[in-house]
């Protein structure tokens, strides 16, 4: 049997990396080398071992595990064991739309767009910091590189992190934030 339900989107809440490009702030997926492009809706790809075999699948079974993934509103400031993997992080608002189901913490979704963006988690204590509160340290790497935030407390910290024959290059918190909403055309909260 299958129901449709029109509705707005859904907002969710997730993290993404902080990638720079030719100078260039932008969103990336955590555990995907996917670069979000402003102005465009990010699209789920139908990956999961259930649609690799049948791409009819693609969130019509209930075995499928595709989509862009996000935790339902306020859950990861309340949730604090999701800190470990949510380090070194951006956090922020999701519209999800298309298709999209929920789960007991989340949901996944078939489009996405970032609506708002509203902190950092620490890259050494991760804890969750405000932007104004941070800084911004990347090595650049090729034109291309992971940015990593880090808190006023583990600012001497973060040189441990980047061995090696790198150009560090850092970056207040809060400029981040304005340039990536702004890019995006999303709501700052600062
Ligand atoms: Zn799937
Ligand atoms: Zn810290």
């Amino acid at each position: 049997m299958e129901s449709n339900i029109y509705l707005s989107y859904v907002i969710g809440e997730r993290t993404w990396k902080i990638h720079l490009i030719e100078d260039n702030f932008y969103l990336r997926s955590v555990l995907w080398p996917f670069t979000w492009a402003p102005y465009t809706p990010f699209s789920a790809l139908n990956q999961c071992p259930v649609c690799l075999l049948d791409p009819n699948k693609f969130f019509v079974s209930p075995f499928c595990r595709c989509g862009i993934y996000s935790y339902k509103k306020d859950f990861l400031e309340k949730r604090f064991n999701v800190k470990d993997t949510s380090s070194g992080l951006i956090m922020g608002d999701i519209c999800l739309w298309g298709k999209v189901v929920e789960h007991k913490y989340g949901y996944r979704g078939q489009y996405g767009y970032p609506k708002k963006l509203y902190g950092f988690f620490c890259t050494v204590c991760h804890n969750f910091i405000n932007p104004d509160s941070s800084f911004i340290v990347g090595a650049s790497y090729e034109g291309s590189a992971d940015y990593f935030p880090f808190c006023f407390s583990c600012e001497n910290k973060y040189y441990s992190l980047f061995t090696g024959d790198v150009t560090l290059q850092i970056f207040n918190g809060g400029g981040v934030m304005r340039s990536l909403c702004e890019s995006y055309g999303i709501e700052e909260t600062l």
